[in-house]
């Protein structure tokens, strides 16, 4: 692994890399799905979803973007929007911070990095809901700036977002070190942009260079 020198910012990507979805995407679109009189099993939806989600085209973290993947999750046949009745209030269930879990690594690292004088950044492909769900989880706090794809009109791996991002920070884009889950999205995106990137990979799924299995193993990486 190499080491990342004259790094002043470290921006991260939320979900996967920060927060994930918790029991799970399939736990809580059954309890939703439930309080509607539509029985589904969560483990199913988990599988549903993971297909919708690899099978997405043209998806830009809209809103309409996001029926067509709970459309799909429930019924392989994609009904319409009007035919998913609950569409809206599992829309909104995940602006609240009760279905998320922090991952553990992420507080003492966010802890660590400030108390090295670093800058902290958020880059997300999110919506509407991240800036007061950030707020419930108590996360908004430790971040200096907050840029999110639905805001800027861009989503990652577009330079775009990342450009905006470094010019908020005011630091030139190799002094900014990026993390997130996604090779293409994150990791690729923020090269592009001429920011340095490190994947966070806690299932270890893959074996590459510049990447952890563990938030924890951040800090040192930059000297
Ligand atoms: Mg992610």
């Amino acid at each position: 692994m190499n080491s990342f020198e004259g790094i002043q910012a470290v921006s991260f990507d939320v979900g996967g890399t920060l927060i994930e979805p918790w029991p799970s995407v399939g736990h809580v679109y059954a309890a939703v799905a439930a309080q509607h009189g539509v029985s589904a099993d969560p483990d199913r939806l988990n599988h549903q979803f993971a297909l919708a989600w690899n099978a997405k085209s043209a998806f830009d973290y809209s809103r309409r973007s996001w029926s067509q993947i709970v459309s799909r999750t429930f019924d392989a046949g994609a009904p319409a929007l009007e035919e998913m009745p609950f569409f809206d209030e599992l829309y909104e269930s995940f602006s609240g911070a009760d279905v998320w879990r922090i991952h553990e690594d992420v507080l003492p690292t966010l802890e660590a990095l400030l108390d090295r004088g670093l800058k902290l950044a958020i880059i997300s492909n999110w919506d509407e809901r991240l800036r007061p769900l950030l707020t419930r989880l108590k996360l908004d706090g430790y971040f200096d700036i907050i840029t999110i794809s639905s805001e800027i009109g861009f989503h990652k791996p577009s330079p775009v977002i990342f450009e905006e991002a470094v010019k908020k920070l005011g630091l030139p884009s190799s002094a900014v070190l990026h993390v997130g889950d996604s090779l293409e999205e994150d990791i690729h995106g923020a090269r592009r942009a001429g920011l340095k990137a490190v994947r966070v990979d806690r299932q270890r799924r893959q074996t590459q260079t510049d990447q952890v299995n563990s938030l924890h193993d951040l800090s040192a990486l930059i000297t």
